[in-house]
């Protein structure tokens, strides 16, 4: 698997409010669709814990941290004790990992369509992160409940 991304030729969006959909490795509506339709993933939401230290912390700092995660825990291409690597809460980020699939390799590669067996590029690592930040934006699996 190299050499070019399956639709993700040229022009990287800029980033910017406006939430326009960065066009990488998955549509992202189309994956957040797909979640949504998942029984274990659509039940993750953020704790008060995990809410509390997101709003205390700020996303932006929260999701630095997840940067840190991401290149740690998922970027390598054999990540250690791949498939367990994240915790299902304590942090934000990690209840966000779960709740979008990119949690391990294996739900990267099966979800988002992002092989295994080698590193993650640059992009790929934005684009978690971008899922991330998306879930948290969206309210972190909150619906009145
Ligand atoms: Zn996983």
């Amino acid at each position: 698997m190299r050499g070019g991304l399956v639709g993700a030729t040229g022009g990287r969006a800029r980033e910017g409010g406006g939430g326009g959909a960065v066009e990488a490795m998955r549509d992202m509506d189309d994956l957040l669709e797909a979640l949504s339709r998942s029984k274990f993933r659509s039940r993750m939401r953020l704790g008060a814990k995990e809410r509390a230290y997101l709003e205390e912390k700020t996303l932006a700092v929260v999701l630095e941290h997840g940067r840190r995660f991401v290149l740690e825990r998922l970027a390598p291409a054999e990540p250690r004790n791949d498939g367990r690597q994240t915790p299902m809460r304590s942090h934000p980020v990690f209840v966000a990992q779960h709740a979008t699939a990119t949690c391990c390799r294996g739900c990267l590669a099966k979800w988002h369509f992002i092989g295994k067996g080698r590193s993650l590029t640059d992009e790929e690592i934005d684009y978690v992160l971008q899922v991330v930040e998306r879930w948290l934006v969206d309210g972190g699996g909150a619906s009145g409940c």
